[in-house]
């Protein structure tokens, strides 16, 4: 039998890329890409020469199915996406599933992802955490989305375009009010790598008064409101200092 790598690759920063993903890319018999032009920037930056199919979106099923005959016969394949981590809003969820049904080795190989890559930067509670991936293109079932996390305990993440953001943090505003605290991650481990903390409504003058801070990749980190244990905490804490200066 041949074996599944699944191989993250960098999400900007092309020293991100481990030794490993490059020593696996090198000894594969094939790599299974998402895009195999934009693949091929990146291995030949990287002199990686083994060749390159593509497995994306639209053709999923059909190439799962070839792709398990070749490992079943003993080919050995690694999976790439764009950038980051296949499977994270990536392809690659049907051919890891398939692999496993047939006891295909699939292998991990760790690397950048923007969701976790967002969170240890952005200061917020890391504790918990629920990832959305893309919130909805249309800003009525985005709001609708947003709305469900009124009063959570959990910090949220989501992915969002260059395209969408000034109206997403309208809808975000919309639907959890002016004063949610969030965190916007722009353009990760790359030049203009921006983290951004504040209100939805402050974010929203940030961004609207510099149009270059709407370019680019986003993750949209937000917080969960301080749950009332905590404030309960904060006021047993002051009692207790306040307590010896009280009259009797
Ligand atoms: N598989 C990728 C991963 O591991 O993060 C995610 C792929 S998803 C199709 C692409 C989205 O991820 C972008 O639209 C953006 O929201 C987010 N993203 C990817 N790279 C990023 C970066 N360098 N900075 C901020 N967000 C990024």
């Amino acid at each position: 039998l041949g074996e599944l790598f699944v191989v993250a690759t960098p999400i900007g920063n092309l020293e991100d890329m481990s030794q490993r993903a490059l020593s696996v890319l090198n000894n594969v018999d094939l790599i299974a890409a998402e895009d195999t032009r934009h693949a091929g920037k990146l291995l030949s930056h990287f002199s990686v020469t083994t060749k390159c199919i593509a497995y994306h979106d639209h053709n999923e099923d059909g190439q799962s199915q070839r792709l398990i005959e070749q490992l079943l016969a003993g080919v050995s394949i690694a999976l790439i996406s764009d950038a980051g981590t296949p499977l994270i809003n990536d392809p690659g969820y049907k051919l890891v599933r398939r692999c496993r049904e047939n006891n295909i080795r699939v292998i991990p190989v760790p690397g950048a992802c923007a969701v976790i890559t967002a969170l240890c930067a952005a200061g917020v509670a890391t504790d918990e955490f629920y990832f959305g991936g893309f919130l909805p293109a249309k800003s009525n079932a985005r709001q609708a989305t947003l709305a469900k996390l009124k009063d959570v305990s959990f910090t949220a993440v989501y992915y969002e375009s260059t395209h969408r953001i000034l109206a997403c943090l309208a809808d975000l505003e919309k639907a959890l009010g002016a004063d949610k605290q969030i965190v916007i991650c722009r353009e990760l481990t790359k030049t203009f790598e921006t983290i951004h903390s504040a209100s939805v409504s402050e974010c929203l003058e940030w961004i609207k008064a510099d149009h270059n801070q709407q370019k680019g990749e986003f993750v949209l980190v937000i917080e969960a409101d301080k749950s009332d244990n905590e404030i309960d905490e904060k006021c047993v804490e002051l009692l207790k200092k306040l307590t010896p200066h009280m009259p009797l």
